[in-house]
């Protein structure tokens, strides 16, 4: 059976050019960046050269770039370094509902230890109103923090209007821009972002490895105390073989995005009109303009998205369905919840997201199997009845 992989919001395949560039790092140069001889500064320069190639990619410096363990450990960085680095001039945090939970996590972390944290509503597409902001900004607000794109729906935030809302009361604005940095434009100074989160396995480079960008003078504390790499920022060895895997996937995307965003979004037109049509009762979920290329996500009337997914498995579809399963106990999605969605119809989501590799026959695929999924399960539902 021919597997499909439609899953590419939760991790990419490793492009093999970023492979290949990998190898040595993990064979004969495994020198440590922070020893003075030759198999260090051989280290210490490859390390030095990825950070401008994903400095590039964004248009930051690379001196603003610091290495981390992936885009979880960026969004802490960025919440707690600027909460405790400025909790004297203030304790209020604004965010949004549909943030992802390294986001929310950390916000939940800091208002244990006394910060005020404001969830800014979205619409029913998923999407922040920048007057919410103005609404919600004091002048004890230190941070806003808004994801450039959702990681369930694709939506994307109006994110320079929010960046000059904070700017104009004098707090920082970090933006998660794990789905959207390799995949659209993104800069730092279009954004007028002063902190900025990417994770390399999303741009088809390697898990565990990530960036923070901090624009030069913004204030931050150090949350990972050791020794001085990250010019004292971010202790520990740094993940060669990771970082320059990075690097190379950075690279690679500043050339291919803009081709590959257009392919894609054909691809998606294509899944979600072919849907549309051939499945009743069956609602697009986020944005139906300003969404990722890449991002198909629906709910389904009178399905469990789990029982889709588990029958989309059986024929080689890799999906997801967007609400997190923890332990047996299924938990619907915040995001979804906070557009408004029924916990039913949140319960009845799927989500597609594509990439480098998929092709058309693999969407029309999905077009031949999914509505025969529908329609069986909704056979066994005491709930649906034709025509309902
Ligand atoms: N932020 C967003 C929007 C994401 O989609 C993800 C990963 O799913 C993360 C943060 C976490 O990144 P990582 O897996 O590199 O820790």
């Amino acid at each position: 059976m021919r597997r499909i992989y439609l899953d590419y919001a939760a991790t990419t395949p490793v492009h093999p050019e970023v492979v290949r560039t990998m190898l040595p790092y993990l064979t004969e140069r495994y020198g440590n960046p922070s020893s003075i001889h030759a198999f260090g500064q051989e280290a210490r320069t490859a390390v030095e050269d990825a950070r401008g190639q994903v400095a590039d990619l964004i248009g930051a410096k690379p001196e603003e770039i610091v290495f981390t363990s992936g885009g979880t450990e960026a969004d802490n960085f960025a919440l707690k370094g600027v909460a405790y680095a400025l909790r004297k001039r203030g304790d209020h945090i604004i965010t949004s509902s549909v943030e992802h939970h390294a986001v929310f996590e950390a916000c939940k972390f800091l208002e244990k230890g006394g910060f005020k944290v404001t969830y800014l509503p979205v619409d029913r597409y998923g999407m922040v109103d920048p007057e919410d902001v103005h609404r919600a900004i004091t002048d004890k607000t230190i941070l806003v923090s808004v994801m450039h794109a959702n990681n369930e729906v694709g939506t994307m935030q109006p994110i320079a209007e929010i960046s000059k809302i904070a700017h104009e009361r004098g707090a920082y604005f970090h933006t998660d821009a794990v789905q959207t940095a390799g995949h659209i434009p993104v800069d730092v100074e279009e954004l007028d972002a002063d902190l900025l989160s990417m994770s390399a396995h999303k741009l088809y480079g390697p898990k565990g490895v990530g960036a923070l960008y901090i624009r030069k003078g913004t204030r931050i504390a150090s949350f990972v105390h050791g020794g001085e790499q990250e010019r004292g920022r971010r202790a520990g060895t740094e993940n060669v073989p990771g970082i320059v895997g990075f690097g190379k996937a950075a690279e690679i995307a500043k050339r291919e995005r803009e081709t590959e965003a257009r392919r894609l979004s054909e691809l998606r037109d294509r899944l979600i009109e072919g849907l549309l049509e051939r499945i009743e009762h069956i609602n697009l979920n986020g944005h139906p303009t300003c969404r990722l290329p890449n991002n198909v996500h629906v709910s389904v009337e009178f399905v469990e998205g789990e029982s889709m997914l588990l029958n989309l498995d059986l024929e080689g579809i890799a999906a997801s369905t967007g609400s997190a399963c923890s332990s047996g106990s299924l938990e619907p999605s915040h995001v979804l919840l906070a557009m408004g969605l029924s916990h039913e119809l949140a319960h009845g989501s799927l989500r597609f997201t594509m990439g480098r590799w998929t092709t058309e026959e693999d969407v029309d695929r999905v077009l031949e199997v999914l509505p025969e999924v529908v329609a069986k399960l909704r056979a066994m539902s005491p709930l649906y009845r034709k025509g309902s």
